[in-house]
């Protein structure tokens, strides 16, 4: 049919590489950063996503058109689609599975919680399930997230500290998730790499993370509200550029072994890894302010608050040791430099007109 066609197309590797990459997730802000890259380096990628409408649906649309035009196919469905992902597999053999379709952000879940359950763990389930029967089983290179090291206070954060003790329903389902990847890794023999990633930004980034509605706001002079953690320190993330983001999500799948199941039974020990993806160099958020003001070249108006008790940490800050002598992984783009570039892709992509009624 021409929908086989389109997917066969889109996923068929040049000669120089040996992957064939399932992207999930593939019209999200890290998805499309991470499906461009593969498709640039010459692996086969096919995209799935389900479009769904957490914020600006002009934003994914954009993002598709990017990667329609570097020859990335994204198969609109979800995730929990049982039939759906059971035929890619069929008219695909994919090698990898990236696995970003999420729901992400934090305070969402006080609105919505049944999405966080329904996209991180059913659909993820769902997802391991097509993996383990496929021929041949895919290795699962995949987004976990920072807010796993909830409230413990030892810094930096390292893949052995306690993540016992979420504070937020997306924190609670992304470790959820790490347990049922490690699961599956045990019984089926998937080779499985968890990636927590720490506060991502970058051009075409999503609109309901801190860095982009300041933006928004400071440009419109509209107040923004900075909060304070309630002792009176400042609250500081470990703000990480896309690009270096994407490096690591590379090295990973590059490292990831072949997974050693096979008809749904496992062979021998196929990995199960967890690995910081960060920058190392927590930055408060009054400081990522004062930089939006100098790249904006506007004055925020700011109104501090302590800090509300909605899921947020207080801080976060990698120890990237592991993914550095593993994955080969070396963030290289400071704060400043990166918002620079989210800047200049702000500024152009929300002044042309096609973007302007941007409903977020
Ligand atoms: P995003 O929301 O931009 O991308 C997620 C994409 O998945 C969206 O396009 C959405 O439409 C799609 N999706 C959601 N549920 C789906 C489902 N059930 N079936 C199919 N598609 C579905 O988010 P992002 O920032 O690109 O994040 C990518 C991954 O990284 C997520 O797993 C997220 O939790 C994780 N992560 C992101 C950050 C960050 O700072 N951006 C930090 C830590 C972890």
């Amino acid at each position: 049919s021409h929908w086989e066609r389109l997917v066969s197309k889109s996923a068929r590797r040049s000669s120089t590489s040996g992957h064939t990459v399932l992207v999930t997730g593939a019209a999200g802000f890290v998805g499309t950063h991470v499906s461009l890259a593969l498709k640039r380096r010459g692996d086969g990628v096919l995209g799935l996503d389900n479009f769904n409408r957490y914020y600006d649906p002009n934003l994914k649309r954009a993002r598709r058109k990017l990667l329609e035009r570097a020859g990335v196919f994204v198969v609109e469905g979800d995730i929990n689609d049982g039939p759906l992902l059971k035929k890619l597999f069929d008219v695909v053999p994919f090698t990898h599975v990236m696995h970003l379709a999420a729901q992400a952000g934090v305070r969402y879940a006080m609105q919505n919680p049944n999405s966080y359950v329904h996209s991180n763990i059913a659909g993820f389930v769902n997802l391991l399930e097509a993996c383990k029967s496929a021929n041949p089983q895919p290795a699962i290179v995949w987004a976990s997230s920072s807010s796993v090291y909830g409230l413990n206070s030892k810094v930096p954060f390292s893949e052995k500290d306690r993540t016992d003790q979420p504070a937020s329903l997306y924190a609670a389902t992304k470790k959820a998730g790490e347990e049922i990847a490690h699961s599956y890794n045990h019984i089926y023999g998937l080779s499985i790499t968890a990636l927590r990633f720490f506060t991502v930004y970058g051009p075409y980034g999503r609109p309901d993370m801190a860095y982009f509605f300041f933006t928004k706001d400071i440009l419109k002079g509209k107040q923004i509200t900075v909060f304070e953690s309630p002792d009176g320190g400042s609250v500081a993330r470990d703000f990480t550029y896309i690009d270096d983001i994407v490096k690591g999500c590379l090295g990973a799948l590059d490292t990831a072994k072949k997974s050693t199941g096979s008809g749904g039974k496992k062979k021998s020990n196929a990995q199960f890894r967890v690995f910081n993806l960060g920058n190392t160099s927590p930055v408060p958020v009054s400081e990522l302010v004062a930089i939006l003001e100098k790249l904006l070249k506007v004055k925020a108006k700011k109104k501090i608050l302590p800090m509300p008790r909605n899921g947020d940490v207080k801080f976060t800050h990698a120890n990237i040791s592991l993914a550095y002598r593993d994955l080969g992984y070396r963030p290289t783009i400071d704060l400043e430099t990166g918002l620079k570039k989210f800047v200049k892709w702000y500024l152009e992509f929300y002044s042309s007109g096609s973007n302007k009624k941007g409903s977020w």
